[in-house]
């Protein structure tokens, strides 16, 4: 019997995986040319899929690029000139505004401490912020942003460019594009994918954005600016040889996960994270670790364990079950549940049943 990954990313790969992979083989997906019109086909597939799965408008682009921690950087450097602000509820949070530091930008912060929500009235935003950046689902803790209070900072500050990691929560989580300029995922959460592809969702003032800074002199870096990105997916292609094979798989999962239907995956993704926290809402040995209900996310259920994380991961690692461990300091006070579009109703229960 194979292992069955409940790890947050890389996790279980989604069922049909293998039989793609079988078929890439087969059609000489991993030797075709990524000029050729196969190629080509490949890459408009892929996207009209995820336009059709994410609900993405027509007149926002979408980019392949190499990881979400690419796309971080490739943000910053193509709309941030002086000055980013980020909303810090974990470790991701805190990687995007390294990032912009990185790169000698004036980053700040609005941090909230594990244990609280956000309080966005409360926040001031200086008018010299060029971009807000949101990590809508915390991996490292649990910790998800309701959409809703995003939508009004872009009512409130609407000049100022929003960027949204989505990384865990897609193709779960719902968002009103229209009202944010970047999101951005990889494959190898949600998606139940290999790693090594990340796709970035752009609103067409973003793209003006790094037009301008480009005009201006500015580096917006090399081969993978925003207006070099656009000019090749216009032609469904990429600047370099990319992840063909990743994007291939990218428009199979997507064909499956669209033939099952976008409200039946969100509806199960609802019912196994309400299984899973009132279970460990009522175990004596676990507790949820988001306090704050309406903020706990959906797809990464991260638990506090009494005695230390260790014991039952190395339990359920006997049963093939390979649970996510906290993340770095919480590395043996969590433990860390996917629960995404791979993982069945069945599974859950089954994991659930272990405890
Ligand atoms: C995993 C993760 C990332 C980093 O993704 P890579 O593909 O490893 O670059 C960024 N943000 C969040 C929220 C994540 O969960």
């Amino acid at each position: 019997m194979k292992n069955l990954f409940f790890t947050p990313g890389p996790t279980h790969l989604y069922p049909t995986v293998p039989q793609h992979y079988y078929t890439a083989l087969k059609e000489d997906i991993l030797s075709i040319s990524h000029r050729s019109t196969v190629f080509q086909s490949i890459f408009n597939q892929t996207t009209y899929n995820l336009r059709m799965l994410l609900e993405i408008p027509d007149n926002y682009h979408i980019f392949f690029l190499s990881s979400a921690t690419e796309i971080m950087e490739r943000i910053i450097q193509n709309s941030v000139e002086n000055t980013s602000f980020h909303f810090i509820n974990g470790a991701f949070s805190q990687l995007f505004s390294q990032i912009s530091r990185n790169l000698k930008k004036e980053v700040l912060t609005h941090e909230v401490d594990s244990k609280e929500c956000f309080l966005f009235d409360r926040v001031k935003i200086p008018f010299t912020t060029e971009l807000i950046a949101f990590t809508q689902n915390e991996t490292s803790i649990g910790y998800a942003i309701n959409p809703q209070d995003i939508y009004n900072i872009h009512k409130k500050y609407p000049d100022v460019l929003i960027a949204v990691d989505i990384v865990s929560a897609a193709p779960y989580i719902h968002l009103d594009y229209s009202q944010i300029d970047y999101a951005f995922f990889s494959v190898q959460k949600g998606f139940g994918l290999p790693a090594g592809l990340g796709v970035l969702i752009l609103s067409p003032r973003a793209l003006t954005k790094s037009e301008y800074l480009l005009n201006k002199g500015i580096s917006i870096g090399s081969y993978h600016t925003f207006p070099k990105l656009q000019s090749y997916a216009s032609k469904n292609q990429t600047p370099e040889t990319p992840n063909v094979l990743g994007i291939y798989l990218l428009g199979k999962v997507t064909d499956d996960m669209l033939s099952r239907g976008r409200d039946t995956l969100r509806s199960e993704t609802d019912e196994k994270a309400s299984a899973l926290y009132s279970f460990f809402e009522n175990h004596p040995n676990y507790t949820p670790y988001i306090s704050c209900k309406n903020v706990r996310s959906q797809t990464v259920v991260v638990i506090e364990c009494k005695h230390g994380s260790q014991t039952i991961i190395d339990n359920l690692k006997h049963h093939k079950i390979i649970l996510g461990s906290g993340y770095k300091s919480y590395r043996t006070r969590h433990i860390r549940i996917a629960n995404f579009p791979a993982h069945t109703i069945q599974e859950v229960q089954r994991l659930i049943s272990l405890f």
